[in-house]
């Protein structure tokens, strides 16, 4: 369908002013005015499934944030060179969630901020600067993580000292035992390095390997790998932006699925619903070689106001108990799924945890060959059933079913049915095609 006058005077005036970095959904542009959980509603009116937003992670608009925010922006918002109790209080309660080792948090804005200085603190702990992540990994806009951030693409150089290790793909992979193969690819990056006179500092990952087209392997393959990390002296960054929070329904923290203790965590997305605020928990001792000698003070970050919101997020995550609830609705999502997956030749592999899912297309199940095509024409045909995703990967190739956490098992259906109408639709589109005129 066209743009209507408005979508277009938007679109136009958009591209103008804005700078071009920024990227539209869609070929026909969705114009979001309202969301309330896992919905959302465009400017005629019109409800749509979010199955796409992890920010908005206990439900979009949600009454005990803005209640939170509310209350506390009409007492003070200020920054962090004052005392403020709530700080403190919020502080006890996340590290609660933590492993027992990590004792320290530093606040700021976004995910950007918390990798950037972990990657700062990964060099001043070890004394090395060389920095390990996936090879399709995305972890920030600043100048330090553009360059551990291959997901950027070719545009954006990457830094002399970061390596690249292949994601761990069961799918993709052929390896009997994944942990050691993935312990293996990350020792050949350390040795790389060293063979550069470049000295290893850290391995920096998502323990769900989003970017890489949703990968959360089995519970506690990520062990060995962080035991080389260690013993070559560097330290592991946990970036939780993408599955903490109680996204992955099997633990709080994604890499608490694997057994592992982090040195540095790093937090994001869901930890404000919205409101931004982002997070760094280390461990003491790797703290200490940064911030004994290096002052941090970031304006906006850990101020009362998004504390609030982050204490209203860990309360209503623990009351309405979503981390059970992730695991129990993304379990019958993935169920429901897999046997739309019989019906539908092109998906290849359904994978997730919780309410974090990758479905991946392919040309056939046998030559496993990447459907990007496919998969752009599958996200265009949800978005007229008004179901909201993306796809993710590095052949963009899988949808990244990634709702709220108030996704409930009635959405299920809408959600299903539309990818089942989509993908037959595609099909056959494409048999008539082959069929010569
Ligand atoms: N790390 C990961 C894994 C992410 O997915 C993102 C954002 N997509 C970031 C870091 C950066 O977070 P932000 O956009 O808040 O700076």
């Amino acid at each position: 369908a066209a743009l209507d006058a408005d979508e277009r005077r938007l679109t136009e005036k958009r591209s103008k002013l804005l700078g071009d970095s920024y990227r539209l959904f869609y070929r026909k542009p969705v114009h979001l005015v309202r969301g309330q959980g896992q919905y959302l509603w465009d400017a005629h009116g019109d409800k749509y499934l979010d199955v796409y937003n992890n920010v908005a992670s206990i439900g979009h608009c949600h009454p005990a944030v803005i209640a939170a925010v509310h209350e506390q922006m009409q007492q003070l918002n200020t920054h962090t060179r004052y005392l403020h109790g709530r700080i403190l209080d919020y502080t006890e309660d996340l590290l609660g969630t933590l492993p027992a080792e990590i004792t320290k948090a530093m606040y700021m804005c976004t995910g950007s901020e918390a990798n950037d200085l972990a990657i700062r603190i990964a060099r001043a702990y070890s004394g090395g600067t060389g920095i390990i992540v996936s090879q399709e990994a995305y972890h920030g806009t600043s100048g330090l993580t553009s360059g551990v951030s291959p997901a950027l693409g070719s545009g954006q150089p990457l830094a002399a000292t970061t390596r690249l290790v292949p994601a761990p793909d069961r799918y993709r992979v052929d390896a009997p035992d994944l942990g050691a193969w993935f312990a293996a690819e990350i020792q050949k990056q350390i040795d790389d390095m060293a063979a550069h006179g470049i000295q290893f500092a850290g391995f920096l990952a998502d323990s769900i390997f989003s970017s890489d087209g949703v990968l959360p392997g089995p519970a506690g393959y990520l062990k060995e790998a962080v035991e080389v990390v260690h013993r070559n002296g560097g330290i592991f960054i946990a970036d939780e932006v993408q599955p903490g929070f109680a996204r992955t329904g099997e633990a709080f923290w994604g890499f608490a699925r694997h057994g592992v203790v982090p040195d540095v965590v790093t937090t994001g997305k869901p930890m404000g619903n919205g409101i931004p605020v982002s997070g760094l928990l280390a461990r003491p001792e790797v703290l200490a070689a940064f911030s004994d000698d290096i002052p941090y003070f970031n304006t906006f970050g850990g101020n009362p106001v998004s504390i609030a919101a982050a204490q209203a997020v860990l309360r209503v995550i623990r009351e309405e108990g979503l981390q059970r609830h992730s695991l129990e609705v993304g379990g019958q999502l993935q169920a429901e799924l897999a046997k739309l997956a019989e019906r539908h030749e092109n998906v290849g592999d359904v994978r997730g945890t919780g309410l974090f899912i990758g479905f991946e297309l392919v040309t056939d199940r046998a030559s496993k060959t990447p459907d990007k095509a496919l998969a752009l024409d599958v996200v265009e045909k949800l978005r007229e059933q008004r179901v909201l995703t993306s796809v993710a990967g590095p052949h963009g190739n899988v949808l990244k079913l990634r709702p709220p956490l108030a996704f409930q098992t009635h959405d299920i259906d809408w959600l299903v049915s539309a990818l089942d109408t989509a993908l037959s639709t595609c099909a056959q589109q494409r048999r008539n095609a082959a069929v010569p005129a």
